[in-house]
């Protein structure tokens, strides 16, 4: 009975998860003059999902899902109160040292972990991001993308991608570099943004801040200390991020002139940008021991957090277990204590605490995409597969879920505890997922030659077929 009912929860949920290309494509507001001499919403949309496959074939992204919901839940509160609350941003984190961010077609804005790290508080953080946000709803890559729709679509794409990451000498694909040199210029000249446009995202970026209640000095104050790096080590460590939007002392003034007009916002609880900032840096650094003794002086919960990390990283796990521990106790339900310490008792060897754990959480956060996401992982480490499907399969029901990881535990758990056509079929959403709808399409006619596939099963697996096909007609054509 209970695998008849998540069958049924599994197959009825795809059809949400496709239909929401087309349907946010169609709320988006019709940016495009009367002329029509503009790129179309549909094919901004378009565009935006080639550049980010490009974007992931050639740049890490961070997958750590703690540090992906920070990033995703403020920049949707810039979002919620910027001038186009409706249009469909998607945030994502790049593995990538240097300070950059940057707005790609389609409402795809890139942060940089060296942004992330460079950054003294939430409110600079916020104001680089409301900055690119406001690039996308004053719609100031327009022109580049039109020049870009000379190109064929993949090519387009990853020539903004390239461009937008900065590898456009680099590694990048030669072959795109040579063969359209001259229209990759065109969208380079296109992408170096205007002073008028920086002005107006500076201008608009600060007023979504306070509308956010997040302080709107953040900006100009991040603005100064990147000016201040140059002027004290030279041209050659020019944060990327200068290199795309000139800072100059004109520039800082004005926006410090702007963010006074709202004045400073009331103090906001930030912990969790400090907590997901050592998280990172504890993650990145080379010397956790050095880092560690640096730590040990002072005693905010931030610290704390990274000492545990750090003594964790070199092996000192029960040291790290007691630190939190302590934390947890300090703040009892905050996800990413009581998430760290789960992890830390799995690889303590201490399955069944830290399984408890994670169980109690998911309890306390029903359906939680982070939390679902670790105790899946957890379970299937613990030979507790069917269990893990049955969680997968629970939280597949709530868009936010349908991550790529979750998509990987998926296709595992019911490899070994699901039928076998499900295994085609999980398989097939993380092709499809990530872009190759071919073998996505390939999986699923493998689901239909297997035996044993019932009437309503099959009837399923036909639809979502029907699906995939017809959006790879609709791709195809786009090109
Ligand atoms: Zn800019």
């Amino acid at each position: 009975m209970i695998r008849r009912a998540l069958q049924i929860l599994v197959l009825t949920l795809f059809p949400l998860q496709f239909s929401h290309g087309e349907t946010s494509a169609n709320q988006l507001p019709d940016f495009g003059d009367s002329s029509g001499a503009l790129i179309s919403p549909v094919q901004e949309q378009a565009l935006g999902e080639a550049f980010m496959r490009s974007v992931r074939s050639q740049v890490k992204l961070i997958s750590d899902p703690n540090i992906t919901r920070y990033i995703s839940r403020l920049g949707a509160r810039l979002v919620a109160n910027s001038d186009t609350p409706n249009y469909p941003f998607t945030f994502f984190v790049v593995d990538d040292p240097s300070i950059n961010a940057f707005a790609g077609p389609g409402g795809y804005i890139g942060v940089h972990t060296g942004l992330l790290l460079a950054t003294e508080n939430e409110s600079e953080l916020a104001g680089v991001m409301a900055h690119e946000i406001s690039h996308v709803t004053q719609r100031h890559l327009l022109r580049a993308y039109e020049s870009a729709q000379q190109l064929s679509l993949p090519t387009a794409a990853a020539t903004i991608a390239a461009i937008l990451l900065g590898v456009a000498s680099g590694s990048a694909d030669a072959g795109i570099a040579a063969a359209t040199a001259v229209q990759a210029g065109s969208i380079q000249q296109q992408l170096n943004f205007t002073r008028a446009n920086e002005k107006e995202a500076d201008r608009i970026g600060i007023q979504t801040l306070a509308r956010s209640g997040i302080d709107p000095f953040g900006m100009p104050t991040f603005f100064e200390r990147l000016y201040q790096t140059t002027r004290l080590y030279g041209a050659s460590s020019i944060p990327e991020f200068l290199s795309t939007h000139p800072v100059t002392t004109d520039r800082i003034a004005e926006s410090r002139a702007r963010a006074a007009k709202y004045g400073h916002s009331k103090e906001r609880d930030t912990l969790e940008f400090e907590l997901i900032k050592m998280r990172l840096a504890v993650q990145h650094t080379r010397t956790p021991g050095r880092m560690l003794r640096g730590l040990q002086a002072e005693k905010g919960p931030a610290q704390r957090y990274g000492i545990a990390l750090a003594d964790w990283r070199i092996g000192k796990k029960a040291d790290a277990r007691r630190q939190l521990v302590r934390l947890r106790k300090s703040d009892p339900d905050r996800i990413l204590y009581r998430t760290t310490l789960a992890r830390l008792l799995m690889d303590e060897g201490k399955t069944r605490e830290g399984l408890k754990l994670f169980e109690d959480t998911l309890r306390l956060y029903p359906g939680d995409p982070v939390v679902g996401q670790y105790y899946a992982e957890a379970l299937l480490l613990a030979n507790k597969a069917g269990k893990a499907r049955e969680l997968i399969l629970m939280l597949l029901h709530d868009e936010h879920a349908r991550t790529v990881p979750i998509y990987k535990l998926w296709a595992r758990a019911t490899s070994i505890a699901g039928p076998a056509w499900e295994t085609r079929f999980a398989s097939a959403e993380l092709y499809a997922m990530t872009g190759n709808l071919p073998l996505a399409i390939d999986q699923l006619n493998q689901a239909l030659k297997l035996k044993g596939l019932n009437d309503y099963d099959r009837a399923r697996v036909q639809a979502r077929l029907h699906d995939f096909k017809s959006l790879l007609a609709k791709r195809k054509e786009r090109e």
